[in-house]
């Protein structure tokens, strides 16, 4: 295998850093769990409520980080929103006007239409953050195309508009929009991440394109948009099967880094709970720190230190020596099964183009060896372990629970956490 950029060595010596911190520090503040979810809409795009209202949500709801993201704005400046005309209508104007009074809500009437302002993060920001319980992240949905592919992705942490940078390839596409974002943090010193949002959104996305981003160290392996194809079907990889793909093509033969799994919502919809909407509370993160800051979260990400889930709760993670082990946070009367999921060295390298009726290769991506993305050990209880035999190529966890997710994205789903892939040391 070839060996490991140097940057990433340095991420996993901070991951260590931070089970050293958990353990054993003094004076310092110990490390703990942090929930947040990165894609979120509100009236500033498509979504159908007011910012305030959704902060409201997410901050009751047991979340302690949230990233409003709409589609190519930030929520900066002056907004005047036709209530008659927004997403949220009536209905929802009336419900902010409850819930925040006279005082708070901006209207007017003019020229035969009633107007609401819509606040920017800077003024409303002030009613929730508290240290070390709530923090609200700048975020943007950089949302982009090439030809009919969409290509969306999440700038989180930044400091000003980055308008969609176009290219002549989806590949390009994302390379462009990523460099932006790593652009701006350079100019800025500001830390910032780019991810990819849902690859399968209408197919934009293939893994042979993903693995190839520059700079690009996340994509969600679970959204909660009903749109957004996270399992797959008989044409399509779903997003486990490429992450798999791409996480084994860059560290084993693109000298990359690897790529991290989130899980988020992408919620629009507010009023109305249905599988059928894009609603709160399908897909989040538990990112490991020691402050609540954006510096700290982020830190924490790109070091791996963190865990995707649309559930299930997990005590803690870790690497000793060649081991990995796994301490799941039960809840009564539901059982646990954990995959852990990897390529060995030497694996079978074929891939080949899924073809349509007319005998062409599709834009889709490509059949690779079940070699790639094996099923290394599989384990059922509150904890699992697996030691590395030594030629991994990396090594990941998948820990699905028998308990129903209510409110599913797709009926019949369980609740399901995904944790980052560890890399052995070379
Ligand atoms: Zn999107
Ligand atoms: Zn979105």
């Amino acid at each position: 295998m070839k060996p490991y950029p140097n940057r990433f060595v340095a991420a996993l010596t901070a991951a260590c850093t931070v089970f050293f911190v958990f353990t054993s520090a003094s004076g310092a503040a110990p490390s703990q769990w942090w929930k947040g979810n990165l894609h979120t809409h509100t009236l500033w795009s498509d979504g159908d409520d007011y910012p305030e209202m959704v902060t409201a949500w997410y901050k009751s709801n047991g979340y302690d980080f949230l990233a409003l993201s709409d589609h190519n704005v930030l929520s900066a400046g002056q907004r005047w929103s036709d209530i008659a005309k927004n997403k949220g209508g009536d209905a929802a104007f009336r419900k902010y006007l409850d819930r925040f009074g006279e005082s708070w809500v901006e209207q007017k009437h003019e020229e035969g239409k009633h107007l609401v302002r819509l606040k920017p993060l800077g003024e409303y920001r002030h009613l929730f953050e508290e240290p070390n319980r709530f923090l609200m992240i700048e975020s943007e949905e950089i949302t982009d195309a090439y030809q009919d592919a969409p290509v969306h992705i999440n700038a989180t942490n930044l400091r000003h508009f980055i308008k969609p940078q176009g290219g002549g390839s989806v590949l390009e596409v994302m390379q462009n929009n990523v460099n932006a974002v790593l652009r701006q943090r350079r100019e800025t010193g500001q830390p910032m991440v780019a991810h990819l949002n849902h690859p399968n959104f209408v197919w934009g996305v293939t893994a042979e394109e993903l693995m190839r981003v520059q700079g690009e160290r996340f994509f969600e392996v679970y959204n909660g948009h009903p749109a957004v194809h996270n399992e797959g079907d008989a044409t399509h990889a779903g997003t486990d099967r490429m992450w798999d793909i791409i996480l084994t093509w860059r560290l084993a033969i693109l000298n990359m880094e690897p790529i991290f799994g989130l899980g988020v919502d992408d919620s629009h919809n507010y009023h109305t709970q249905s599988s059928d909407l894009s609603n709160s509370g399908r897909g989040w993160i538990m990112v490991r720190a020691a402050h609540l800051t954006p510096e700290h979260i982020i830190k924490a990400m790109e070091a791996g230190d963190f865990y995707a889930t649309s559930g299930v709760r997990l005590k803690d993670f870790k690497r000793e020596l060649n081991r990995l082990t796994i301490e799941i946070d039960p809840e009564d009367g539901v059982s646990y099964k954990t995959l852990f999921i990897g390529t060995r060295k030497g694996f079978n390298q074929t891939s080949e183009p899924i073809l349509g009726n007319d005998g062409k290769p599709l834009r889709v991506t490509h059949r690779y060896s079940d070699e790639i993305g094996m099923v290394l050990a599989e384990q059922t209880g509150l904890s699992a372990s697996y030691p590395m035999r030594g030629d991994e190529i990396y090594v990941r966890a998948k820990i699905v629970s028998s308990k129903l997710k209510q409110n599913p994205y797709l009926k019949g789903e369980y609740e399901t956490a995904w944790v980052q892939p560890f890399i052995p040391n070379e």
